[in-house]
Order: structure tokens, then C-alpha cells, then sequence
């Protein structure tokens, strides 16, 4: 890795040479230059203002359940939030999160208590933080129709940003690299935990068929193409079918294709997985080789849903 370095003495919670595919559900990629754990909101913004003064850069990973990492590691310094920044705490119908807290506990958590609105989180594995970023989504539901508000935390403090300032869409919002979100309040609706739960039983049944599981994946690979994005599991129905990336994929012939250690999943087209020893290289390979096929047959460009981290890039 190239860049300036960082200082000899370095803040007590900053590590160096951290391996990171363990946090990375895919487990590919290098090593962070700089690494840390980060507990509560005035830590995190201490060590944005230290790195700010050491003009280090800084990037966040959630459960790295939707991110590819550089095989050359990440310069700079990566954050992962947990203890206060990973609680939850129900106030009547708010629940406000840190933003290390993993979404399908919220989920499990808010069922207990009969808040009903994040069901659709149970089989999204991921932190909230993560979640915010992509506004995450499934069966119809998304981040974007619960979120109240967000904490925004850069070198310059900690900034409220209500769900209308995001420009959620399709798994986008507009926070920007360096914008960490620290803490995020939902708006469920009071329901019965019972029927609450069963919802969530019958989300899990319906998973369990239509995603292959104990993999190494990041879940869906591109984005469902056009303005009617369905949810991956939508893919028995007819009238979507056409438009999904695991459809296009399949009648593109890559349902099983592999490049080095990784390859398009063989129950699901638009997950790859890594099958042993895959590099982070061997996934961007294949996915050219994906949407290079895509592009061909039906002239649509696909468009990635997984998130890059350090020196790695589409080659498209
Ligand atoms: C098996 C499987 C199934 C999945 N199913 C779904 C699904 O149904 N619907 C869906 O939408 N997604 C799904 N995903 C993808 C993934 O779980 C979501 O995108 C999730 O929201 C990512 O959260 P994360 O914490 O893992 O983020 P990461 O993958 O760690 O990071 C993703 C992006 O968010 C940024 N980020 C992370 N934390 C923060 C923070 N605190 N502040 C600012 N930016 C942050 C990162 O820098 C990165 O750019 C699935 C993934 C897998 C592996």
C-alpha cells in the first residue's frame, strides 16, 4: 500500500495491519492499515478529528454482509461500531439504535415487544448502519418507511439528519464516505408480538427456499434492473421475473459459473459465492463476466448492489 503514513503513536483503540475478511461475509480482501473498534459517539468523533489532523482517511464496515474488500487491503483507517453503538433501546414506539446493532436482532427484539415494521429485517444480515446506508429492503418493506432520524457523526461533530435529508431509493441513500452514522431512531407501530412472530416465521420459510444458505455470499449481487425492483425472493412471479438480476443472469447462462474461487451461486444466480479461496479479484472477474453476458443477450447494463472498499474497482 502506497499514501502517507500514519504517526508512530496512534490512539489506544487503533490497531495496525488488521486482517479483514473475517469481517466480510463474502471473506475475501486485505488487510486495514489502521483498524478500530469504536464503543460510543465521542470516541468516534475523536478519532475522526485524529484522523482529520493526520489527514488519514477513514471508511466504516457494518457486518461486511455487502462489501467487497481490495485484495491489496484498505489504507487509512476502518471503523467498526460496538458496545453503546451497537444498543438498542425502546422508548414507547421509537426504537432508537447504535448503528452497530445488527438488524435481524432489532427485528427479533422489537417482535418481543409487539413493534411491528422491521419484520422484514429478520433475514438481513447486517447492522443498521449498513442497513441506513443501502436502505436495505425486503418483502416490500425498507429502511426508508420506518426511519425517523439519523446521527451523522464526521471530525465536525454529530449532525441529525431526518429521513427526508437521506435521498433513500433502491438501495442508495446520499451518505457519503467519511459520513459515519452513528445512531438511528425507527417509528414502529404497536401489533401483537404473536402475529408479529409469525410474520417472521413465514419470512424465514419463504428465504429458506428461495436463497441458498451457509454460504460465503454478499447476497445480491447487482441490483434488479428498472424502475419495478423486486426483492430476489419475487422471482416465481412471472411478471417480474424478466426484470430481476438473477433471471437476466441465469438466461444469460452464469447459474454456476466460476472464476478462480468464486461463482455464481447454483441456486440463485445473482449470489456469488466464495467457494474456498476466492479472492476479491476472482468476484469483480466474475461479475464483469456476468454483466458482460447480460449486456449481450438483452442489452441491459447491470448495475452492483455490493459496496467497494479500498483499491478496487469495476473494471466497466
Ligand atoms: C445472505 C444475505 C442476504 C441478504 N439479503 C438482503 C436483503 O434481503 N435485502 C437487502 O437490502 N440486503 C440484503 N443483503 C445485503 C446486506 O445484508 C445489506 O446491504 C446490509 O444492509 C449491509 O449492512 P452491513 O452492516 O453488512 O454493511 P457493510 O456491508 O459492512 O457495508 C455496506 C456499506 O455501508 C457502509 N456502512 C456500514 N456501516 C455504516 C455506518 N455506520 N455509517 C455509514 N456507512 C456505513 C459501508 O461503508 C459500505 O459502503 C444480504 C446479504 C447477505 C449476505
Amino acid at each position: 500500500m502506497s499514501g502517507a503514513s500514519p504517526p508512530l503513536d496512534l490512539p489506544k483503540s487503533v490497531k495496525r495491519d488488521v486482517a479483514l475478511a473475517r469481517y466480510s461475509t463474502v471473506k475475501s480482501g486485505g488487510a486495514a492499515q489502521l483498524f478500530a473498534r469504536v464503543g460510543d459517539t465521542q470516541q468516534l468523533v475523536a478519532l475522526l478529528v485524529w484522523a482529520q489532523e493526520h489527514s488519514i482517511a477513514v471508511s466504516v464496515l457494518g457486518s461486511g454482509s455487502n462489501l467487497l474488500i481490495a485484495d491489496e487491503g484498505v489504507e487509512g483507517l476502518v471503523l467498526k461500531l460496538d458496545r453503546e453503538l451497537a444498543r438498542v433501546q425502546i422508548d414507547d414506539s421509537h426504537v432508537v439504535c447504535g448503528a452497530g446493532a445488527r438488524l435481524p436482532a432489532v427485528a427479533a427484539r422489537t417482535a418481543r415487544e409487539g413493534l411491528s415494521g422491521i419484520e422484514f429485517g429478520v433475514n438481513i444480515p447486517g447492522t443498521v448502519g449498513g442497513a441506513v446506508r443501502m436502505n436495505a429492503g425486503a418483502y416490500g418493506g425498507a429502511l426508508a418507511q420506518i426511519l425517523e432520524w439519523v446521527d451523522v457523526a464526521t471530525a465536525a461533530g454529530v449532525d441529525r439528519r431526518n429521513v427526508g435529508d437521506l435521498a433513500m431509493g433502491y438501495r442508495n441513500s446520499n451518505l457519503g464516505t467519511g459520513e459515519i452514522v452513528a445512531e438511528v431512531s425507527f417509528a414502529l407501530t404497536p401489533a401483537s408480538p404473536e402475529r408479529i412472530k409469525a410474520t417472521i416465521a413465514e419470512m424465514r420459510a419463504s428465504r429458506r427456499q428461495a436463497q441458498p444458505g451457509g454460504i460465503k455470499t454478499f447476497g445480491s449481487t447487482f441490483k434488479n434492473p428498472g424502475q419495478a425492483a423486486v426483492e430476489g425472493e419475487a422471482n416465481d412471479d412471472p411478471e417480474n421475473a424478466a426484470q430481476t438480476a438473477g433471471q437476466l443472469l441465469d438466461r444469460a447462462g452464469c447459474r454456476g459459473l466460476q472464476i478462480g474461487g468464486a461463482r455464481f451461486s447454483p441456486q440463485h444466480s445473482n449470489f456469488v459465492e466464495n467457494t474456498g479461496e476466492a479472492t476479491t479479484a476472482d468476484v469483480v472477474a466474475l461479475m464483469a463476466e456476468g454483466r458482460r453476458r447480460v449486456l449481450e443477450r438483452f442489452g441491459i447494463a447491470l448495475e452492483p448492489e455490493v459496496q467497494l472498499l479500498g483499491p478496487v474497482h469495476f473494471p466497466w
